[in-house]
């Protein structure tokens, strides 16, 4: 399963968000929380479409789409050289294909920030050496490794060597791998070092519960962001990473209030929905994930997450690996049609609904129905 990487400086407020997301998570019931990690969490993704095709179906259960979250622990100034938790980080990092950025932006003076006063530019310039520096050390070991083997006078190797070379001193200079571009088509042997700054990233702004409304109206563009915010931003708006405002506190008090209190309490602080709903859609954009969904016989309607540009026999495959082996196609309706029409039959009798083949690259928001064999 993708997932994201949650990191952050200490008492940022990350394994609060993190709490947050994995109660939020461990109230889609159809998921076996016991058997994952500890500082794995899931998170279902909010979608209205769900609801309004339930409301076409009437299934016996609703089961959304998806997010995988990773609390990665231990990140400090001087981690890849061994300070704090040192480089146990790396480890979780690795396997993780987004990182999440948590910034402390609240002030609180009985909350300690571990290098003096909220400044977020200097914890994300912090984060990202780290991030940059344990890159540098596995560009060292590879080029080590190219090196020897290169003087064999291979064609091939003498390229690679040229190239882990220009992103070494590329990442030296500060910058991260991902918005490297080397001459043609490089980024499958860029993407095979699985460098941590290659990673895409987003930003979470975490501010207090008063400032919320207003670091949402500034994020929206409606207003301008305070220092801390706007220094976020700033940054973010360079490397064209998302920045998404949240109060880790309040994400958390929300998850202790039914549904209307919940709404109520937003509403009063000027807030149009729960951050963390808002995080979890960004993650899924930042993992590329798109969503079909499936109506099981009528019985559940399930909304399933796939990389773009996903191809049908392999979409199949993540409900049922038979569904994929014995593939014949795809029967597809998108949703904007099927609102469109109002029901299947309508939809059918309107031809809206698609036959689709293995080649087909699944499209967000299709509702298919798999015919295979078996
Ligand atoms: P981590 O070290 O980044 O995992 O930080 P924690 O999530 O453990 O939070 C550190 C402390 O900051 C805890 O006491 C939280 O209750 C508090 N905290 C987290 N978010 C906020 C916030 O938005 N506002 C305030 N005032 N405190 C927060």
């Amino acid at each position: 399963m993708l997932s994201c990487g949650l990191v952050g400086l200490p008492n940022a407020g990350k394994s609060t968000l993190f709490n947050a997301l994995t109660r939020a998570g461990a109230a889609v019931a159809a998921y076996p929380f016991t058997t994952i990690d500890p500082n794995v969490g899931i998170a279902p993704v909010p979608d209205p479409r769900l609801e309004r095709i339930a409301a076409i179906v009437k299934p016996e259960r609703v089961v959304p789409a998806t997010v995988q979250f990773v609390d990665v622990a231990g990140l400090v100034r001087g981690s890849s050289k061994g300070e704090g938790l040192g480089n146990q980080f790396l480890g979780h990092l690795r396997d993780t294909h987004a990182v999440v950025m948590v910034i402390r932006c609240f002030v609180d003076p009985d909350i300690a920030h571990i290098y003096g006063e909220v400044d977020p530019q200097r914890d994300i310039e912090i984060l990202s050496l780290e991030l940059m520096l344990a890159d540098m050390a596995t560009l060292e070991r590879r080029i080590e490794r190219t090196q020897t083997a290169a003087k064999s006078g291979e064609k091939r190797l003498l390229a690679e060597l040229d190239l882990l070379r220009r992103l070494q001193a590329y990442l030296a200079d500060g910058q991260p791998a991902r918005t490297f571009a080397g001459e043609g088509d490089t980024s499958d042997f860029v993407g095979s070092l699985n460098l941590l700054s290659a990673k895409p990233a987003l930003y979470v702004a975490n501010v207090s519960e008063e400032e919320l409304g207003a670091a949402d109206a500034a994020l929206a563009g409606r207003c301008a962001a305070s220092p801390p915010v706007a220094a976020i931003q700033c940054i973010a708006a360079a490397e064209g990473a998302e920045v998404i405002a949240v109060s880790a506190k309040l994400e958390s008090e929300l998850n202790e209030l039914s549904d209307d209190d919940a709404a109520a309490y937003l509403r009063e602080l000027g807030v149009e929905e729960p951050g963390l709903a808002r995080l979890v859609r960004a993650s899924y954009r930042l993992l590329d994930l798109i969503t079909f969904f499936t109506t099981t016989g009528g019985k559940e309607v399930r909304a399933w997450p796939v990389r773009r540009g996903t191809k049908a026999p392999q979409a199949a495959g993540e409900v049922h690996s038979d569904m994929e082996r014995g593939f014949i196609r795809a029967e597809a309706v998108n949703y904007d049609d099927l609102m469109a029409a109002g029901s299947f039959a309508e939809a059918r009798d309107r031809g809206l609904v698609r036959l689709e083949g293995r080649e087909y690259a699944v499209q967000d928001g299709d509702i298919i129905h798999f015919r295979f064999g078996v």
